[in-house]
């Protein structure tokens, strides 16, 4: 697939490009605030979502064709390019009658063919820039079959943006960055911008920074982050938003390497190490919570913690696991009696708990 640049005039093709703005356009006044602080820290292009797509319903679901109106207003007095979230065919025809520049497709919509296709059947024969976030679940074939659909209808300038991936446990962000994901994906389409949202991946405002910084580390092009004058009073994702103060702080914090250097380079090997053992912690509380919930089964059914033949069987066979994968037998028995006794002490505060 070949690619345009999304470059647009006026906008500085330098890393990182922003795109920023409330997760919601909740009133014009909001959106008019958040559009002048943010045009002031020189943010070109801004973003503010009219349709939300809500897990439950009773959740604030946008305000609708109201809000173009408001993004248009942006433009005009601010001069800054607009971007907002399109679903449906009528999101997409509402969207372009009114001149919005970028249009964003949602986590959960890139998940489902059928509405992708009936947005790349909508653009036919138009030439707006679209950014195609990834799906909800890891899934790189249908994130990239996303992007087939869309450059099928004739639009070429696609970006991609990375903003995590849901999971059941328990864990650090609210999206799993899996960042292998987006680096493959960069791997398979060379020329494809990749923006990172580390609002969704974060769901916390102290992780905006350090993810942003991860994302320059990693080449992507550009950042797309929620910003509301008043993040803590914002109709939606109000622990992820940060001020335009906030947001102008971070990115002059940023550190932008230089691109030409190799992945060989101490530092990029460094910050995979500290991925991975964020991983392996991620995976070793999720370990634990099975064997709390066999510990709860334990109790019920009187039976004792420490099933000797179970836990042998264990050691022998991950050590064996663990010797074809170039470990050493004894370092991986070191490893699992240290967590087998975790797991057991887990397992007894549920024996002695009532
Ligand atoms: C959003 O950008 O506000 C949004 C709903 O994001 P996502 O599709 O990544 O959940
Ligand atoms: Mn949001």
């Amino acid at each position: 697939m070949e690619f345009e640049s999304i470059v647009l005039q006026g906008v500085d093709p330098q890393r990182p490009i922003v795109i920023a703005g409330p997760c919601s356009a909740e009133s014009e006044e909001q959106v008019m605030e958040a559009a002048r602080r943010l045009a002031s820290k020189g943010i070109k292009i801004f973003r503010a979502g009219i349709w939300k797509p809500r897990t439950k319903p009773g959740g604030f679901e946008g305000v609708g064709v109201i809000g173009l109106q408001w993004l248009k207003r942006v433009k005009e007095e601010t001069g800054m390019y607009v971007a907002t979230e399109v679903a449906t065919r009528e999101h997409v025809v509402e969207a372009l009658k009114a001149g919005v520049d970028i249009l964003w497709i949602g986590a959960r919509t890139t998940v489902n063919p059928f509405a992708v296709q009936e947005i790349a059947d909508t653009l036919k024969g138009t030439d707006i820039p679209v950014l195609i976030k990834n799906p909800v679940n890891p899934d790189l074939e249908l994130w990239i079959g996303a992007i087939e659909r869309i450059h099928g209808a004739g639009v070429r300038r696609i970006g991609v943006i990375h903003r995590g991936f849901s999971s059941y446990d328990k864990k650090i962000y609210r999206n799993l960055p899996l960042w292998h994901i987006p680096i493959e994906l960069r791997r398979r389409l060379p020329n494809i911008p990749i923006f990172c949202d580390p609002s969704h991946i974060g769901g916390k405002r102290e992780l905006i920074a350090p993810l942003s910084q991860q994302a320059m580390d990693l080449s992507f092009d550009g950042l797309m982050i929620e910003s509301h004058c008043h993040p803590d009073q914002a109709w939606s994702d109000a622990e992820q938003q940060i001020s335009p103060d906030v947001l102008d702080y971070v990115i002059n914090l940023l550190v932008i390497r230089d691109v030409s250097q190799t992945t060989e380079n101490l530092s990029e090997l460094r910050r995979q190490i500290d991925q991975i053992d964020e991983q392996l912690l991620e995976l070793l509380a999720k370990r634990m919570r099975i064997s709390r919930e066999i510990g709860v089964y334990k109790k019920e059914h009187n039976m004792p913690i420490l099933q000797s033949p179970r836990y042998s069987e264990i050691l022998e066979k991950r050590a064996d696991m663990g010797e074809s994968l170039d470990l050493s037998a004894e370092f991986v028995k070191e490893l699992l009696k240290e967590i087998h006794e975790e797991s057991v002490r887990q397992q007894m505060i549920i024996m002695t708990n009532d």
